[in-house]
């Protein structure tokens, strides 16, 4: 499938109506940094849908895009930003807790985004940890492989495997949009 429109429709900090409107909801979910913005504007095909680069941990609030007019992309905030305050941590923890877990929502699809150098860290096992016991799907987005050599792809992918214990582990890189593709038809196959 190629996703022909994309646009920014809300950010929320709490229980909203965009929530229960009834259309799909693919998540996003990752470590600040990982990479997570330029992933998703590589899948929708747009430059500047979500702002990349932005100093990590300054956003905090649950944003929706509309795509395709047919369901949205919502990029939670990204989590394990070592400098934010123990408050800060603390409001986007309880954030994403509510949305994930007392919500009620049934999400379309989990994207846990990882970058594949760095590989899976204790957040991401909490995060893990998180989806599972809210009986979430998710699959694995391992970004920026166009940082390592095949052998390294390789290496990092069995031991990404060996920790998270997910089904599907997509090495890609918005970069280069590599492996965008393969992202795509597991989201809409
Ligand atoms: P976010 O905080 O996870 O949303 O990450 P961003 O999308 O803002 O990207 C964080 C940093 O990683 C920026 O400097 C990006 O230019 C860089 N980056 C994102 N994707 C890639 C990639 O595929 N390859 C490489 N080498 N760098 C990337």
């Amino acid at each position: 499938m190629r996703i022909i429109s994309a646009k920014f429709v809300k950010g929320i900090i709490g229980t909203d109506d965009v929530l229960y409107d009834g259309l799909p909801q693919i998540v996003f979910v990752g470590r600040s940094n990982v990479g997570k913005s330029s992933v998703i504007n590589s899948l929708a095909n747009q430059h500047n849908l979500v702002k990349t680069g932005k100093k990590p941990g300054k956003t905090t609030e649950i944003n929706f895009f509309l795509i395709n007019k047919q369901f949205y992309f919502v990029d939670l905030p990204g989590y394990g930003y070592a400098r934010l305050s123990p408050d800060e941590r603390e409001k986007i923890r309880k954030r994403m807790v509510w949305y994930l877990m007392e919500s009620k929502v049934k999400f379309a699809e989990v994207v846990l985004v990882l970058d594949i150098k760095a590989g899976f860290t204790n957040f991401d096992l909490e995060m893990v940890q998180l989806l599972n016991k809210a009986g979430h799907h998710f699959i694995i987005v391992a970004n920026k492989k166009d940082k390592l050599n095949q052998r390294e792809i390789s290496q990092q992918l069995a031991k990404i495997r060996e920790v998270s214990s997910a089904e599907d582990i997509i090495p890609c890189s918005a970069f280069t949009e590599e492996g965008i593709d393969v992202v795509l038809d597991k989201l809409f196959k």
